[in-house]
């Protein structure tokens, strides 16, 4: 455990996570275990019973009840930590308290559980502090845990830092340079979800973490958002957002009456909403998250869909829009799964390097130095790669690396192949790029490993044993090995996304 921040008090955002050294890119910021563990795993015990009929009867998801276990049997010392953190508040008149308030009133009186003495009022807080403070360990999808320092660390659309879960701790690299009393931030989404415009991460934010995001990509101009000018023609018309720079705002001042910019120096008019068919721009997201990134199980796309929906999108919003770029990567994604099953793909691999060439060049300009992007440039290499044209492989491929080996470490075997791919073909220049290790810290021997005692038993006996963590100093380090399996998650998970986008 070690940890690089200082916590402060900023305005808005209450108390923040600041560095308190200046910072090179892959430098790690803070390791921390975690203060309580919570499995997402349902028992097949009377306890688990009455909460999921809690849960049902309340019109709550059941995994937002579960945790209430764990807490309800940490120690004090656990429990007085938790209360520091951050709680949203929610409107009372509203449907949402009203769902919660129901369901922890009862919570609190069910026999296994009232012998620990919690409230309702505290169970209410600590479901809420989880919506804000909770993060994924483990594979992801099974355990989800409270960290005390890492709960400090603010979101932001454009962030400085990565969160990794190594082992179960916690784990902030940085991502860009990052100096001495700047806050430290990570993204509370990811994926597909950052390629929105400012209203719809802001409205996704709001709705899972309920707060309204004012970080400098949410206050500043839109970069994911391009239309066309009307006046022009141009394609790259930009909403200004509004609202002040602060890590967790609440209440954004009011937009302009002419929020639309025309780039185009020639032109550089100024447009309303109104002029803007922002009824169209939203049955178009509608329509393409839904027929194209939803988790949801489509059965049955029309072949020709996917194809109307890129030219309708680039028609109607512009080539720089990023529900435009979203078809784009569908199509390729497509492409790329025909390929792999040893069909003929819809389209040529010409259209293909055209596309990837368009994504790079948007990724550029929309989320530059992220993840996001040396996930496309990646991909866009390997495309390059299989129609031979390694000049742009080897200019993609050294553009992903960077970010990729803060992610993994300096390791990976897609980093290996990159740049042995770019050993052979690319520029001495590109060497140079591709070949330099970020400076993760290596931890060596002084990694903890951290066993944790955290079944729940029936008893109805609050016992303060549970959530406790214990640390065993002497064990090796565990870091090459769940760096690895990391790499091999991160492949699966691709090759899910790639299957998702090429449904059709
Ligand atoms: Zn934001
Ligand atoms: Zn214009």
């Amino acid at each position: 455990f070690f940890s690089d921040m200082d916590v402060v008090e900023l305005p808005v955002v209450w108390r923040a996570a600041v560095a308190a050294r200046n910072f090179e890119v892959g430098e790690e910021i803070l390791r921390e275990p975690p203060l309580l563990l919570l499995p997402k795993i349902r028992q097949d015990t009377p306890l688990f019973d009455s909460l999921d009929a809690i849960a049902n009867k309340h019109h709550v998801a059941e995994k937002v009840l579960y945790p209430c276990i764990y807490y309800c049997r940490a120690s004090e010392e656990i429990k007085s930590k938790v209360k520091e953190f951050y709680v949203p508040r929610l409107d009372e008149d509203g449907l949402q308290y009203k769902r919660y308030h129901g369901a922890v009133t009862e919570v609190a009186e069910l026999p296994e559980l009232k012998a620990s003495g919690v409230p309702w009022e505290e169970l209410l807080d600590f479901i809420l502090i989880l919506r804000c403070n909770v993060h994924m360990i483990g594979d992801g999808t099974k355990t989800s845990a409270l960290f005390y320092l890492g709960s400090k660390v603010t979101h932001s659309c454009d962030p400085n830092c990565m969160a990794l879960a190594i082992g179960i701790q916690l784990v902030y690299r940085a991502i860009r340079p990052i100096v001495k009393g700047e806050p430290i931030t990570f993204s509370y989404i990811s994926g597909f979800d950052l390629w929105k415009s400012t209203p719809a991460r802001r409205e996704l934010l709001l709705d899972q973490r309920f707060f309204t995001c004012c970080c400098l990509r949410c206050t500043r101009e839109d970069r994911c958002r391009y239309r066309i000018c009307p006046e022009c023609g141009d394609q790259n018309l930009c909403r200004y957002e509004s609202g002040q720079l602060s890590y967790m705002g609440q209440d954004p001042t009011p937009p302009t009456d002419t929020p639309w910019f025309c780039q185009n120096a020639e032109c550089g008019k100024k447009f309303k909403d109104e002029d803007m068919d922002l009824e169209v721009e939203k049955a178009l997201q509608y329509n393409v998250l839904e027929n194209f990134f939803s988790t949801k199980q489509i059965t049955s796309v029309h072949p020709e869909l996917p194809q109307t929906m890129l030219k309708v999108c680039e028609e109607k919003l512009g080539r720089n829009h990023w529900l435009t770029l979203l078809m784009i990567y569908s199509h390729m994604a497509m492409h790329h799964t025909a390929l792999n099953s040893g069909q003929k793909p819809l389209s040529t691999g010409k259209d293909c390097l055209v596309w990837a060439d368009r994504l790079c060049k948007w990724m550029e300009v929309a989320m530059p130095n992220t993840m996001q992007q040396a996930v496309i440039a990646k991909f866009a290499g390997q495309t390059a790669e299989v129609y031979g044209v390694p000049e742009l492989a080897s200019l993609w491929f050294t553009r992903a690396i960077p970010v990729l080996r803060v992610h993994h470490g300096n390791h990976g075997k897609d980093i290996r192949e990159m740049l042995a791919y770019i050993e052979e073909h690319g520029s001495p220049e590109q060497i140079v790029v591709a070949s330099k290790p970020c400076r993760v810290i290596d931890m060596g021997k002084n990694v903890p490993v951290v066993s944790v005692k955290n079944s729940p038993t029936t008893n109805g006996k609050p016992s303060n044993d549970e959530g406790k963590i214990t640390e065993a100093p002497e064990a090796g380090p565990v870091d090459p090995a769940v760096t690895k399996k990391q790499a091999k998650r991160e492949k699966i998970k691709e090759q899910r996304k790639l299957r998702k986008g090429g449904r059709a």
